[in-house]
């Protein structure tokens, strides 16, 4: 294994030509959204008021194991991907492990994360349905970006709700978004219903993504020839992601490797879903043992804390129940500063593999990440996302057990995005001004109380 270069890259006839579902190869599908009017499984006409076609069609496939990537996203795909495959040899020199370290590097592109890869394809179908605008919630910004880039490569308009402290903390996301030609609105605001009443409830709050969603999802369903896109958490987003997965698996392939351990931060589930999707696939079918792992926040932490519950989706209560570990769709969290992994719930894939015992879960608090982020940023190089730094705080642990026990083990972790407009949050970190925050078990009870069943 000592010939494997730093950086391992597919050539481009080596690129996946079609998204993984991981549906296909559970033997427990998680479970159907439910329609909160009927209590029956939401169908294809419950989601199209809201959503494109194709993605619909995509939301509800638990059977096609493979689904064909159009020409126009592949060409897309192109600028900026096959990411990079790095060997951490550095970040392994300095932990002084046995273990083999790799990450696959999804910030090399402007909008900064992973997300652009569902983005390419969410805004490809929109415009491909003759939709003419798209609305959005934004919380750290990197969807945000990633949209408004996509919109602007397809021809599409964009509105984005960006949680109102994001907003703040990050100025500079919403110039870039702007850039892009998106209209970016604070969150809560007074151009929505619910963005009104959540004001007069709580004059003052700084917002969360369930409130954000709530305005988007009303402002689409007002607005002719209008769709919501969504940038974690649902089905077809994690289908997206899969192409992560896919170039990891074979680009080690070829370096006849395979990882022992992966790991993955988890805010909604879509980098971790994208990443594991075919190893898992071949975990359920007995082809592997892997050991996976999400990394959440200690003050958001819907898997190690959260209840499986259906819940909403957002704060306003507009969305299909969703079978998920939730804290509430009630819960507001504090205002961390890995706003992306800021959501009270939890993709439902992700959910049900963690329920069925396929996937472990970690919290670890800020000033911690932050230390992971800054030791590996001084090693390898790279700046990365807060969110990001979940993942190798995760890692690094993983690669100091191995130094304990000897095993030379094979850890692989995604690192999601850089965090060039995280500065304020690094700023913080260096001044020794970061506090930590672990919300008691009253707190969280406060969100259990919202959901639906009263649990
Ligand atoms: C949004 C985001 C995340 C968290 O979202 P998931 O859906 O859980 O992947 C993680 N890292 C970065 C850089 C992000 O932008």
């Amino acid at each position: 294994m000592s010939n494997i270069p730093y950086k391992i890259y597919l050539e481009e006839n080596e690129l996946p030509k079609a998204w993984h579902n991981v549906r296909a190869a559970m033997k427990e599908k998680p479970e159907p959204f439910i329609h909160p009017a009927t209590g029956n499984p939401c169908v294809k006409n419950d989601l199209l008021p809201v959503f494109c076609e194709e993605l619909v069609e995509q939301e509800l496939n638990v059977s096609d194991e493979f689904i064909p990537i159009p020409d126009e996203i592949q060409d897309f795909y192109r600028i900026f991907r096959p990411s990079p495959l790095i060997r951490a040899y550095f970040l392994e020199k300095i932990l002084d492990t046995p273990a083999k370290i790799f990450y696959k590097f999804e910030g090399n592109n402007t909008s900064g994360s992973h997300k652009l890869n569902s983005a390419a394809a969410q805004v490809f179908y929109a415009k491909k349905q003759g939709l003419t605008s798209l609305t959005t919630e934004t919380g750290a910004g990197q969807w945000g970006s990633a949209l408004s880039m996509a919109c602007a490569h397809f021809g599409v308009e964009l509105t984005v709700y960006m949680v109102k402290v994001s907003s703040e903390q990050k100025p500079y996301r919403k110039v870039l978004m702007q850039t892009y030609g998106a209209n970016v609105v604070p969150s809560p605001s007074d151009t929505t219903d619910i963005g009104k009443k959540i004001l007069s409830e709580n004059p003052g709050t700084g917002g969360s993504l369930g409130c954000a969603i709530s305005e988007a999802i009303e402002a689409a369903v007002k607005t002719p020839n209008c769709r919501y896109v969504l940038g974690s958490v649902l089905n077809h987003v994690l289908l997206h992601q899969s192409i992560v997965g896919l170039e990891t698996k074979a680009a080690m392939e070829k370096y006849g490797v395979s990882p022992d351990i992966i790991i993955g931060c988890a805010g909604g589930g879509s980098n971790l879903g994208g990443l594991i999707s075919p190893f898992m696939a071949d975990k359920i079918r007995g082809k592997n043992n892997i050991e996976f792992v999400a990394v959440e926040p200690s003050s958001c932490p819907s898997l190690t804390r959260g209840k499986y519950s259906l819940d909403f989706g957002d704060t306003g209560k507009t969305t299909p129940l969703i079978k998920m570990y939730t804290l509430g769709s009630g819960f507001i969290p504090s205002p961390n500063h890995a706003g992306g992994l800021r959501y009270h719930g939890m993709s439902p894939i992700v959910s049900k593999l963690y329920h069925d015992g396929y996937i472990n879960a970690k919290s670890y608090n800020q000033s911690e990440v932050f230390d992971a982020a800054a030791k590996f940023a001084k090693c390898e190089g790279i700046l990365p996302a807060p969110e990001s730094a979940h993942a190798i705080k995760g890692a690094i642990d993983a690669a100091l057990k191995c130094k304990e026990s000897g095993e030379s083990k094979v850890i692989l972790f995604g690192l999601t995005g850089t965090g060039y407009f995280d500065m304020s949050a690094y700023q913080g970190y260096l001044e020794g001004k970061m506090s930590d925050y672990t919300p008691s078990d009253e707190d969280l009870q406060k969100g259990f109380d919202s959901l639906p069943d009263g649990s």
